[in-house]
């Protein structure tokens, strides 16, 4: 019910998914009302707010962008730190992609925990649904519902051996976001790498760090986490891209087929729809 930040600083390096290009990153405490903010180490402390007016590009992977400065493939990191419950943190990279480390969110999980959580003394505000809201484009689906939590539902449907149909819904707590979604990793078609290669992206792509599905399995040799590892990380990516409305979230959040694009533009058009939700605090709870 108050404002969180980290306790302690975390530090991660890595290759970047799409531009192949290394970063160091560390992620410091931030005061109450500060959000989620990513500086440019390498570029005067170039500040960019992880709020979905900076979004700039949605191919395959969230980009901020201000004032010509990016920071790529942002979703696993903020997905992280949404679920574990930080509103306020610095993030600084010394290059333009976040680290894409094991292609899940694992990682970061295990680091915000690790490094601890301090509670903050403003109240959090959170953004309660009011009436339901959906966005719908060429067969693919977003919508949300009021709810007293926040719980994420995503539906996915490809012609693959390994994927098919999957379909699940998760109710965002640390503990379910740990178990449930924070393992699951990225994936992409071989098919489509030397496409996406051309275009500039996966660049830094690899079997360590994403599932290559083939036409009738996987290349990695090592087994998925889960049979539905890819919904599971279609939630991840989601949770990541809907942090970018900079608030806490009572709803229940559902998408069918969508992708960052879709994620991205629902958010925008959620916050511009002020009668569909109202800002409210939680009042703790009085005990007798
Ligand atoms: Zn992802």
């Amino acid at each position: 019910m108050y404002e969180q930040t980290l306790k302690n600083p975390i530090e991660f390096s890595g290759v970047g998914l799409h531009t192949g290009e290394t970063a160091a990153m560390r992620v410091l405490p931030a005061p109450a009302g500060k959000g989620i903010v990513f500086r440019r180490v390498d570029l005067d402390n170039f500040e960019l707010r992880a709020d979905v007016g900076s979004v700039e590009r949605v191919a395959y992977a969230t980009t901020l962008m201000s004032r010509g400065v990016w920071i790529s493939t942002v979703e696993h990191l903020l997905s992280a730190l949404y679920a574990l419950g930080i509103d306020n943190a610095y993030i600084e990279l010394d290059n333009f992609e976040v680290p894409i480390l094991d292609g899940s969110a694992l990682l970061y999980t295990e680091a915000i925990e690790q490094a601890g959580i301090l509670q903050l003394a403003v109240p959090r505000t959170y953004i309660r649904i009011d009436k339901p809201f959906k966005l719908e484009e060429n067969g693919k689906t977003i919508a949300i519902y009021p709810a007293d939590t926040l719980s994420l539902e995503y539906e996915i449907g490809f012609k693959h051996p390994l994927i098919g149909h999957q379909k699940l819904e998760v109710e965002i707590t640390p503990e379910n976001y740990r178990t449930l979604i924070a393992p699951a990793r990225t994936f992409g078609f071989l098919h489509e790498v030397e496409a996406l290669q051309a275009a500039g992206l996966v660049r830094g792509g690899s079997l360590e760090n994403a599932i290559v599905l083939t036409e009738n399995g996987m290349l990695n040799e090592i087994s998925l986490r889960y049979a539905d590892e890819f919904v599971r990380h279609k939630i991840l990516d989601l949770l990541g891209d809907f942090a970018l409305i900079g608030q806490r979230v009572l709803g229940r959040l559902t998408a069918n087929r969508a992708g960052h694009a879709l994620h991205t533009r629902f958010v925008a058009q959620l916050l511009e729809s002020t009668d569909h939700w109202s800002s409210t605090t939680l009042n703790p709870v009085e005990v007798l």
